[in-house]
């Protein structure tokens, strides 16, 4: 038995705030990639006589996904600090699973809109980034639960409660060493 008895509900949503903050790595990733690919091909592609990097409603979509890829870093660095801390993170892993799958999924369409017909094509990276990006707004908590979860949290419907035990915090390499020749 891992834990003790009547606890493993707790130990399994436990485990899901591990999966949800690899998730919202990911697609944190889908984002940046989508930034990058949009970036380098607005600066190549031409139309009327200029690089579509000049047309102001490229510039939106670049800038929306730049806009979304520092904010969704900055969710999942904020959940991970809380994690090496000890401390209690679900609503803070709930929010960067949440907002990086659902801004992953703008991103990639926004990153095939910029490189066109192209984008729907294979010969481009982009229309890769759309399918892996829809499975993770599903997993782990669709875009509905991580919603409703994040409103009762606001509203004080719902309360984070500490574990039995919870993990100590994260110590680097070199103290891990002290510690132990100690
Ligand atoms: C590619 C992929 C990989 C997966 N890998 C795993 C895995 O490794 N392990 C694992 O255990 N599962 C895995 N899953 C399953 C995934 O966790 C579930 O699909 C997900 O939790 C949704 O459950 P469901 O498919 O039964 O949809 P349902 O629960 O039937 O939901 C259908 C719709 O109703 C909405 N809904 C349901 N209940 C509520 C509610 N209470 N309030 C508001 N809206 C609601 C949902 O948001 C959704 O839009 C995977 C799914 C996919 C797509």
């Amino acid at each position: 038995m891992v834990g003790v008895e009547g606890e493993g509900f707790k130990i399994a949503m436990f485990a899901l705030e591990q999966g949800r903050y690899t998730v919202a790595s990911g697609a944190t990733g889908v984002i940046r990639a989508s930034r990058d690919a949009s970036v380098a091909y607005a600066l190549e592609r031409e139309t009327f006589g200029t690089k579509i990097a000049n047309h102001q409603l490229v510039k939106q979509k670049i800038a929306l996904m730049e806009s979304d890829y520092q904010m969704c870093h900055l969710l999942w660095l904020r959940a991970g600090y809380l994690k090496n801390q000890g401390k209690l993170n679900a609503k803070e892993t709930s929010l960067a699973k949440w907002q990086a799958t659902v801004r992953s999924e703008k991103a990639a369409s926004m990153a095939i809109e910029v490189h066109g017909a192209n984008g729907y094509s294979n010969d481009y990276p982009v229309e890769r980034y759309l399918r892996n990006c829809k499975a993770a707004v599903i997993y782990e908590g669709t875009r509905d639960i991580h919603t409703l979860m994040q409103a009762d949290w606001a509203l004080g419907l719902k309360k984070e409660k500490p574990a039995r035990k919870t993990l100590p915090p994260w110590r680097p390499a070199e103290s891990r060493e002290a510690v132990a020749a100690d």
